[in-house]
């Protein structure tokens, strides 16, 4: 994946249109001259049409906006939540200041939380979202498509020029002829062989229902789960509290004709998944989607990560103390924890502070080191620290099995990672209504 670098982003829409027009129209202008296969006329209508297919659904892919929380939206859930404090537990974006709706994540470049976020494309410089998933994969399946045709009349043509290579250059193509043919050869089959790759790829993700992010969210709960199967099903979050790591099933798939449907833009007419010119999506939808029954009502998606809750600026042992503590009574805890809301909404939050831990495998040798060394000598254990130095290689920056992490894909790591899941909404509502 691309690295996310401003300036060269600006220039990734330029070439790619220059990229189609090398391969749409200078083949033409190549076949019309090239006299040993002559240019036929259904050759002729079928590369400008799957062009013209590819340069609408690119330019619709580049240009559609990817969605953004509508005013209402906000506003609304605000009531609902002042009546409700904070009894309500959502997922909020730092970021916007807002709740985060199901399926959304805070993209970087677009500076805002996106309906069902896919990845952030550095070759159409825009989101893949709810909105524009069906424009990006129509322009994956002209693309590959046209350039499988495309790739054909080349063929052809190569294969002419290999038979005659015994007779006399003067009756072959020019020497600019065949530089042509062959960066033409060579350009059409690199860029069709990625992007058939990354058409399956879609294709898949797109019959499962799942998001390039999900699917990163799903490894990362595997991991977890592994990691929580071997400490007794709990996996330490920074501060010192317990997280219950359960295996959790993926909450959209609901189907495959479902899952086709919603992701092709919602229309059950299958001749407008591939229409260029097809409506795209509802602006209302995109906020709530529909779930399958395999888990209860209260689990949600993504499942509980111990690196993405919030975490305390400097975990000192009181704090500690204040976490591990346990309670006479359910009533005694009740009050306790209210105790503690009250104080939380004095104290402004360290919303810039931000800790990242080490890699859990390094912090799991520390700890088996501390309890062989305890035996002998308890002083030792407290030296080190569980968080590391200021380097992004944490364990927020967790990486999946072909290397990726979050923000590959363009999300805002450090709003994603401890997005306040944990904090009820109503606290949070209120902290911002004073910080005003
Ligand atoms: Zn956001
Ligand atoms: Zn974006």
């Amino acid at each position: 994946m691309l690295k996310e670098d401003f300036q060269i982003s600006q220039l990734a829409i330029p070439a790619v249109s220059f990229l189609i027009s090398f391969l749409a129209y200078t083949s033409q202008y190549f076949f019309q001259h090239f006299e040993a296969v002559p240019f036929r006329k259904d050759e002729v209508w079928k590369i400008n049409i799957f062009a013209l297919c590819i340069w609408v659904c690119y330019f619709r892919a580049s240009f559609v906006d990817p969605g953004r929380l509508p005013l209402s939206v906000k506003s609304s859930v605000r009531q609902k939540s002042d009546q409700d404090a904070a009894a309500v537990r959502q997922r909020w974006c730092r970021r916007c200041e807002a709740v985060k709706p199901p399926r959304a994540h805070h993209c970087k470049t677009c500076k805002r939380c996106i309906p069902k976020m896919d990845h952030h494309c550095p070759w159409t410089s825009n989101c893949v979202s709810h909105f524009t998933y069906p424009h990006f994969m129509r322009f994956l399946f002209y693309a590959v498509v046209g350039m499988g045709y495309l790739e054909t009349c080349l063929w052809e043509r190569a294969y002419v020029v290999w038979k005659s290579r015994d007779l006399p250059s003067y009756l072959g193509p020019s020497t600019g002829q065949l530089i042509h043919l062959f960066v033409l050869f060579v350009v059409n089959s690199l860029t069709v062989f990625a992007l058939f790759i990354l058409l399956v790829r879609s294709l898949w993700s797109l019959i499962f229902n799942t998001t390039t992010i999900e699917s990163w969210e799903i490894e990362r709960h595997e991991t977890l789960v592994r990691r929580a199967r071997v400490l007794g099903g709990y996996l330490e979050a920074p501060g010192g509290k317990r997280i219950l790591i359960k295996k959790q099933e993926f909450p959209y798939d609901i189907g495959i004709w479902s899952n086709v449907k919603q992701g092709m833009g919602g229309s059950a007419n299958i001749l407008s998944w591939l229409w260029p010119f097809a409506a795209t999506p509802d602006r209302n939808s995109g906020w709530a989607f529909e779930v399958n029954d395999f888990e209860d009502p209260g689990v949600s998606w993504p499942p509980p990560d111990p690196d993405r809750i919030p975490l305390p600026a400097n975990p000192s042992a009181e704090d500690r103390s204040q976490l591990l503590k346990s309670y006479g009574s359910a009533r005694e805890e009740v009050e306790a924890f209210r105790r503690r809301q009250a104080e939380d909404l004095h104290r402004p939050r360290p919303f810039s502070v931000i800790q990242k831990r080490k890699r859990f495998h390094e912090r799991y040798n520390h700890q088996q080191q501390q309890q062989k060394a305890g035996s002998e000598d308890d002083d030792q254990s407290e030296s080190q620290s569980p968080y590391g130095d200021q380097s992004d290689e944490g364990e927020e920056s967790w990486r999946n099995a072909e290397g990726e992490r979050l923000r590959d894909f363009g999300v805002d790591e450090e709003a994603e990672f401890y997005d306040e899941d944990d904090i009820p909404l109503g606290v949070l509502m209120r902290q911002r209504g004073r910080r005003q």
